[in-house]
This record gives structure tokens, sequence and C-alpha cells, in this order.
């Protein structure tokens, strides 16, 4: 696991580190594959996985680096943070990309090796390293989204095992998950010491979901409902009545992924960046600058938010050295990162004028109809993982200690 000490060390004693990555990696990385992504992470479902790709994730998984810092003992790669960094400066070096996600790795992996039983972890922890097992997140329901504690899903003790009946909505890839980690009631008098985190397999009787089509087309994520299914009691994570505490956990670890905590918003920007968009779109005047002084001044001001941003979170990892984990502060984080996003998204609507507003139809090029999805995608940035005004709610009061009526 890291240490403090490893963020100190020198570069060079990195150094064999860097030379044995590289050696593994040009020897298990097919060159063919640059460009792909990881189809554990495509919110609009498992895409069909070629021989190529499933040998490379088959690779990364054995190896543990897709979760480069996990320990050893449920397989994972148990390197320094440095080490990481350097891994991950080798992959991007011959564009290889991680075959191991989506919120098994964001979010989930974290919570059970801070909270779960060592048969929890040795159960699940291994599939979430191989990228073999997909999970999804059952928390909101239709009364139960800002104010999550509200929930009623009633998971009800049955001896051996709970009786689980309700309905979870905006499972995000609900439809292709083998299992869902959920928050549920197991005691209907206290509002948020009866709330339990439980595991659920998504193939039990009684599990149904159905997909919700979004405004940007997609249909990513689903309604669950719950009827009559039966769950183990050994699905309990933490104590009976503990899911409020593990489940906001698990929180500060969605928001320090969303944010950009994890290299997704890099990711994002890869090749089309908003000023590459202008010139293409605006043209340029004969010393080969925008034409347009105040579109040229927005965006120079949404660059340099981008690269601070980018610096901030960059910082925010170094200084962590404690190996805390995320904490409150990634509600800032959440909430700079959703706005830049947004930003983004925005200006290259506006540079692109009619060309960004279509939906389909051969007068719009492939790239041109992705911007605009991606404009429509990014509304909805302020809401998940907790949105904007909650993520307020949490900077008054928990950063900055207001008092509720100040
Ligand atoms: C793309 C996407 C994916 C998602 N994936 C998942 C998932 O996988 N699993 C899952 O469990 N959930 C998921 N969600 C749900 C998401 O977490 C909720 O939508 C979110 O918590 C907001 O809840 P709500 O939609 O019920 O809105 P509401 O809580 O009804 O809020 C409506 C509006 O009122 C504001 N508001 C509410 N209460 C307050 C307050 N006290 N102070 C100030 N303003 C307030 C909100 O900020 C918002 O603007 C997803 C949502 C989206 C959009």
């Amino acid at each position: 696991m890291a240490t403090a000490a490893d963020l100190d060390r020198p570069a060079d004693s990195l150094d064999d580190f860097r030379k044995e990555a590289r050696a593994w990696l040009e020897a298990n990385f097919d060159p063919a594959l640059k460009g792909h992504d990881n189809a554990m992470s495509a919110v609009d479902g498992p895409t069909a996985e070629t021989p190529a790709q499933k040998k490379w994730r088959e690779a990364m998984g054995d190896k543990g680096w897709g979760v480069p810092t996990w320990p050893t003992e449920y397989g994972g790669g148990g390197l320094s943070r440095a080490e990481a960094r350097v891994l991950q400066e080798e992959m991007a070096r011959i564009g290889a990309w991680n075959p191991i996600g989506g919120m098994g790795v964001m979010m989930f992996g974290p919570t059970l090796l801070e909270y779960g039983s060592e048969e929890q972890k040795q159960a699940h922890i291994p599939g979430i390293v191989r990228g073999e097992v997909r999970w999804c997140q059952g928390y909101s329901e239709p009364g139960a989204g800002s104010d999550l504690a509200s929930l009623q899903t009633f998971a009800e003790d049955k001896g051996d095992h709970y009786l689980v009946n309700g309905q979870k909505t905006w499972t995000s890839g609900g439809q292709w998950a083998d299992k869902c980690f959920a928050l549920v009631r197991t005691d209907k008098s206290q509002k948020h010491a009866g709330i339990s985190f439980l595991l659920i397999d998504m193939e039990s009787e009684g599990v149904e979901t159905r997909p919700i089509r979004l405004i940007s087309g997609a249909s990513p994520f689903c309604e669950t409902f719950f009827t009559n299914v039966k769950v183990p009691k050994g699905n309990l994570v933490g104590r009976e009545g503990q899911g409020w505490e593990i489940g906001t956990r698990l929180l500060q670890h969605e928001r320090n992924s969303l944010s950009g905590g994890s290299g997704s918003a890099a990711r994002m920007n890869a090749g089309n960046t908003v000023p590459e968009i202008a010139k293409k779109y605006r043209g340029t005047d004969a010393e080969g600058r925008l034409a347009d002084a105040d579109l040229r001044t927005r965006i120079i001001r949404h660059e340099m938010d981008q690269r601070a941003f980018a610096l901030t979170l960059r910082r925010a990892a170094l200084e962590a050295k404690g190996n805390a984990g995320p904490s409150a502060a990634t509600s800032v984080m959440k909430n700079v990162g959703a706005r830049i996003t947004q930003d983004r998204a925005e200006l290259n609507v506006e540079i692109m004028g009619m060309q960004g507003l279509g939906w389909e139809g051969e007068g719009f090029s492939r790239e041109e109809l992705e911007q605009t999805r991606t404009w429509l995608w990014g509304k909805a940035v302020s809401i998940y993982g907790g949105s904007s005004e909650i993520q307020n709610n949490v900077i008054a009061k928990r950063i900055l200690g207001m008092l509720d009526h100040q």
C-alpha cells in the first residue's frame, strides 16, 4: 500500500520499476488497440469485446495493474502511488488504456476494502480486479434522491436471509450489471440508523430492470424493482444500521472519481479541445488567431479554468499523503468539475452553430452529432453523484462549519 514516503521518493529510484512496467506493457499491449475504450466503463453497456481486447483485459487483470494500488492479497497490483503514477505515464506513452473499470473500481471496491469482512473481500474484490463482474448502485428511489435517507426499500429479517421489497431508480447500467450494492431499510422507526448496506445478486428471482430513455437518446440507466427477493444474511456489509455511514463513505469515492480525480476528465477531452473546434468552425485571421475577440477571450478563460482545475486535482492528490481517502472537499471538486464540463459543452455547441444542433441525418458528421449528445448528456453532470445544490450544502456544513440557519 502507498505510504507518504512514496510520494517524496526521488524519481530516479523508480527507474527500475519504469523499466519493468515498460517491458511488460510492450509485451502485453497490442498497439492495434490504441484508441479503443474500456468496455467495463461504457455507459451504453458492454460493447462486444474483441479477442484482442479480452486478452488485454485478462493480462491486466492477472497482473492487478487495473487497480494498481489495491492490496495483492485480493489480486490488486500492490504498487505505491508513485509507482502507479509511473505505470500511468508508461501507459499514456504507448496509448494503452485501462481495461478494468466501472462502479466496482470507482466506488464499491474501495468501500468494501474498508468495511467488508475478510470473507466478503475474498468473494468480491478479485472479480472487480479482473474486470469480470459488473456492479450497479442501488441508492436512489422515486422519493429518495437528494434526501437519500428517506429511502423505503425494505429488507425484512427472515432468520437466515432478508426478504427485499421496493423500487430503486436511475440505476446506471442496471440492465447489464451482475450485482448491486444497495442501501435498504432494516428498521422503519429510525431514519438514518435504520439503513443497511446490502449486496444483491441481479440474477436473483424477483429483480426486474426497466431501462429509462434520456434526452440524449441513450438508455444508460433503469428503474429497478425488487419483489420478494431473497438475500443471504452474509451479504450485509458492516452491521445492520451502519448503512448510512458506509453509504456516504462510498459517495465520497464516487464524487472523487466523477470530479476527474481518477483521470476521467482528461480522457473526455482527448483530441477535441475547444480551441481546436473553434479554429475549425470559426476560422482564423491573418495572424492565425480566432477572428472573434469575444469568443477568444471566453475560450481562454475556459482553458485557464480547466488547467487550473487539473493542477488543483493533482495537488490535492499529492497532499492526501496520509492516505485517508477522499474527504468532504471532494464536493468542491465535483461542483467545479461539473461546471467546467458543462461550460465546455456549451462553448462547443455555440461555436458549431447549426452544426451543433443535429440529432441525426446526413447533414451532420459523426463528431458533430457526438458534440450535441455530449451537450445534452452534460445536463446530468450537476445532478448525478449528488446535485450541485446538495454539494453546496455539504461544503457549507462540513467544510465551512456553518449551521443550518446561517
Ligand atoms: C445520469 C445519472 C445517473 C445516475 N446514476 C445513479 C445510480 O447508478 N444509482 C443511483 O442510486 N442513483 C443514480 N442517479 C440518481 C442521482 O443520484 C439523483 O438524481 C440525485 O441524487 C438527485 O436526486 P433526484 O433526482 O431525486 O432530485 P431531487 O432530490 O428531487 O432534487 C431536485 C432539485 O432540488 C434540489 N434540492 C433538493 N433538495 C435540496 C436541498 N435540501 N437544498 C437545496 N436544493 C435541493 C436538487 O439540487 C435538484 O436541483 C443518477 C442520476 C443521473 C442523472
